[in-house]
């Protein structure tokens, strides 16, 4: 029996059955899934999901999809790492820091499209296609092609070089659109009611696709010992990811797998050049004014975020709050967290690294909260962004001379 009950309105509540549909054509609110909890505490334990495989497919029971046969390059089950050194330098006893790096596609899209494409598929879809800043589009051509669809992926022109890369050697059709990100998807919002035989990740089955995101928060619990972190910060897009991980804790509460349901602390990163929300928290207002983004951000820079208000909403909600960052300071969060820690972040990364350093000074995350910020993606995918910021710290000769007067006196191992 089927634990999904099917698409409920967040607005209205009204019921659709679980297919394609993304907006109520009732009052155009978003349509999102529901779950027949009660169903799923009987079925699901710390025990099934801990022998269940090492990706995010382990939590199965709390995805919109059957599990038989997923979609699946491998998402999910990511590192979480004590950051120690990191946490030293910011003032937080307890950090840690999921590394969302470590995907298949080298973002945390691999989660989301893994549940899209597998819905897609089962309603009968033989074309993926979406609109992307980027790290979307390397993860749908990718699964695409894992799962024998075709793809048609639209994305920005101006987007880096590896993203572009990344997306077109899977064999799938990738249109370069010049213009925003906003422009890109009201292309796409059009061509889907255009061609409704194609599944669009991030429209007519984006209910299913957000789902994905849940399963950090799923991962969070499990790797902390089954324990729910005190706060966590998480970078903003769209806002999905957001409410998803404040949806995903709730869930491990109602279905039993936490004693209760926990109170964790949710507090956004944006990019100052692209802060619709982050604006919003600040001026105490609920209207998210549409920006056009100027940031070195790209995966983030989504100047009408659809779920905006949502991830507003949780932020006030859980007591969280919601910072943004300059360039300036995105570089020195992507060069702070390798230095301390040995990971390597995209912009997105350090958006979120920047904005904790942020709310770690200012108070707002304490320090003995138990604290975790999600790194969404990988840094080869945004080398761009550091050029004149790193690199080798001489040139020289092939000579032993040559080598010794570079290094002088900054020589780390000198007697
Ligand atoms: C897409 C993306 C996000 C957040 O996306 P939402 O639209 O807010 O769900 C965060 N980090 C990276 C690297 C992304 O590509
Ligand atoms: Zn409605």
């Amino acid at each position: 029996m089927s634990t999904v009950l099917g698409l409920r309105c967040r607005e209205c509540g009204r019921d659709f059955p679980a297919e394609a549909l993304h907006v109520c054509d009732f009052c155009f609110g978003p349509l999102e899934v529901a779950y027949d909890y009660d169903e799923i505490a009987k079925v699901i334990s710390r025990e099934s999901i801990e022998a269940g495989p090492r990706s995010m497919w382990r939590y199965h029971d709390l995805l919109p999809v059957s599990e038989s046969s997923p979609v699946d390059l491998g998402a999910g089950y990511t590192p979480l790492v004590r950051a120690e050194r990191l946490g030293a330098e910011l003032g937080i006893k307890e950090l840690w820091i999921k590394d969302d790096t470590a995907n298949p596609t080298g973002s945390f899209k691999d989660r989301v499209v893994s549940v899209a494409l597998t819905k897609a598929r089962q309603l009968g879809f033989k074309v993926a296609a979406c609109a992307s800043t980027g790290n979307l589009a390397n993860s749908v051509a990718a699964h695409a092609a894992r799962a024998g669809m075709a793809s048609v992926v639209l994305i920005p022109s101006d987007l880096e070089a590896a993203k572009i890369m990344m997306t077109s050697v899977y064999g799938g059709k990738v249109i370069a659109v010049d213009g925003t990100y906003d422009d890109v998807n009201r292309l796409c919002a059009e061509l889907t009611s255009e061609r409704p035989s194609w599944a669009f990740v991030n429209v007519n089955v984006r209910s299913y696709y957000a789902e994905g995101s849940k399963t950090l928060a799923f991962e969070i619990a499990e790797q902390l010992g089954w324990q729910a972190p005190d706060h966590v910060v998480v970078p903003i897009a769209s806002g999905s990811q957001l409410t998803k991980v404040e949806k995903g804790f709730a869930e491990l509460g109602k279905v039993g797998i936490l004693n209760e349901i926990p109170s964790v602390r949710v507090s956004g990163a944006q990019a100052s050049g692209c802060s619709p929300v982050a604006t919003a928290f600040s001026n105490k207002v609920d209207a998210i004014a549409p920006v056009r983004p100027n940031t070195i951000a790209k995966s983030l820079a989504i100047g009408n975020p659809a779920d905006g208000w949502y991830a507003l909403d949780v932020i006030r909600r859980t007591g969280g709050a919601c910072g943004s960052v300059t360039d300036a300071e995105i570089i020195e969060g992507i060069k702070l967290l390798a230095r301390t820690e040995g990971i390597f972040a995209e912009t997105a990364g350090g958006v979120t690294i920047a904005t904790l350093a942020k709310l770690a000074a200012e108070g707002v995350i304490r320090p003995d909260e138990r604290t975790v910020a999600i790194v969404s993606g990988h840094g080869l995918k945004t080398v761009e962004a550091l050029t004149g910021h790193v690199g080798p710290s001489h040139t020289i000769p092939a000579t032993l001379d040559a080598f010794d007067l570079a290094l002088g006196l900054d020589d780390p191992v000198r007697p």
